[in-house]
């Protein structure tokens, strides 16, 4: 992971929270990306009935089972396409999130500016572990899993509604923050004004507060 990005990536989030964009948990990525004016979302299913072709040739078309995203550099818009389809919840999240992570790391821009459309297999991996970096810190932030004190990774399961997997990996990576003495700019958020109302809002029962996708897609 390149250390600009993820500074990016942490003030990208700590606007969205401070804006109240994001206003409670579990965090609605496919809500998200209809905030954004530059961005749509699209299932594989839809996908495949509007282009009359089946979801295995769509998957195949992607080049992913799990989702991908389309730019267009002429118009500047995103299109994120995710495979519902026998999915999960959890990984349906866990897969927008992250391909929200590509587009607010700036890949899509960062390849077009290089004439390309898709990343070289050199820049693949930091690129796939910063799209990650984003959909952790979007779906669980570390200083909102300290503060709502959570104590297991069960506790992280439930409260942001994470696979079981995913859960584990962000316990191990809040235990390993909580262990660090020095606070770096990703946890400066946690002590604003905005986030301590984000804090108090957690202990609220979750609820959907973002409309459907179906209102939004066309
Ligand atoms: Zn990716």
């Amino acid at each position: 992971m390149r250390e600009e990005i993820r500074r990016r990536l942490d003030e990208e989030i700590r606007v969205l929270y401070e804006r109240r964009i994001v206003r409670g948990f579990p965090v609605q990525p496919i809500a998200l990306t209809l905030r954004r004016r530059d961005c749509r979302y699209i299932s594989y299913e839809s996908l495949a009935a509007a282009s009359g072709r089946s979801l295995q040739e769509v998957v195949l078309a992607m080049g992913s089972a799990d989702g991908c995203t389309n730019y267009d550099p002429k118009k500047n818009r995103y299109l994120i396409a995710v495979n519902d389809e026998g999915r999960t919840r959890t990984r349906v999240r866990w897969t927008t999130a992250h391909e929200l992570g590509h587009i607010y790391a700036g890949h899509f821009i960062e390849l077009a500016n290089a004439g390309r459309h898709e990343a070289s297999p050199s820049e693949l991996p930091y690129m796939e572990e910063e799209a990650d970096y984003f959909a952790a810190s979007l779906l669980a932030p570390i200083p909102a899993i300290r503060k709502m004190r959570a104590k297991s990774a069960d506790d992280v399961r439930r409260w942001f509604d994470l696979s079981r997997t995913a859960a584990s990996y962000r316990w191990a990576e809040y235990l390993q923050c909580k262990n660090q003495t020095v606070l770096d700019g990703f946890f400066r958020w946690a002590s604003a004004e905005s986030a301590v109302k984000t804090g108090e809002m957690m202990h609220r029962k979750p609820r959907d507060i973002w409309p459907e996708e179906s209102e939004f897609y066309t």
